[in-house]
């Protein structure tokens, strides 16, 4: 059999997608909190849960939630989760070494939030419960914030541990995973 004949089991190509998102109303505004330094959540005006990055309704109650229950939540907390990534070699690929990504419960807030870079820790002394705060972009280098309109976008490139003791497993431990 030729090669020419061998049927075509793998095939790589480098193609470019450009995204385009509309950022609601109430992501900008948690956008514009992150310019200034500042995380806010929304506070369901019912069961009194703070979601951050607040959606704008509570899905639990199915009632809107607006500008008004707008509350300010710490930007430090405790670890509940985390993954350790080996990032595979790939074309673009700009990372090099083991990094870890965690889920953290912020002080104030009634969910984590997920995909945050754990910095200034080696990866085997991370561990549930850890206390961190957030490692904020210099002013100059937040501005795609607004644009990015979920997550922390670019203000803040990290958590680091906060040089406090450990949160109490009752503290977290419903939101572990
Ligand atoms: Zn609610």
């Amino acid at each position: 059999m030729s090669e020419a004949t061998e049927p075509v089991r793998f095939m790589q190509q480098v193609i470019s997608l450009d995204y385009v998102t509309k950022v609601s109303p109430v992501s900008r505004a948690f956008g514009r909190a992150l310019l200034e330094g500042r995380i806010v959540g929304h506070r369901c005006p019912q069961c009194s849960l703070v979601y951050v990055p607040p959606r704008g309704f509570c899905p639990i109650c199915v009632v809107e939630t607006t500008d008004a229950d707008e509350v300010p939540v710490a930007d430090r907390g405790v670890v509940t989760s985390w993954t350790v990534l080996t990032p595979i070699q790939y074309h673009g690929q700009t990372e090099r070494h083991d990094y870890a990504l965690a889920s953290i419960l912020l002080d104030g807030a009634d969910g984590t939030i997920g995909q945050q870079r754990l910095t200034d820790v080696p990866l085997d002394r991370i561990r549930m419960g850890l206390r961190v705060a957030a490692v904020w972009a210099a002013d100059a280098d937040r501005e795609s914030t607004d644009a990015r309109g979920y997550g922390f976008g670019s203000a803040i490139t990290g958590f680091a541990p906060s040089g406090e003791p450990d949160a109490d497993r009752a503290l977290y431990e419903k939101h572990t995973l």
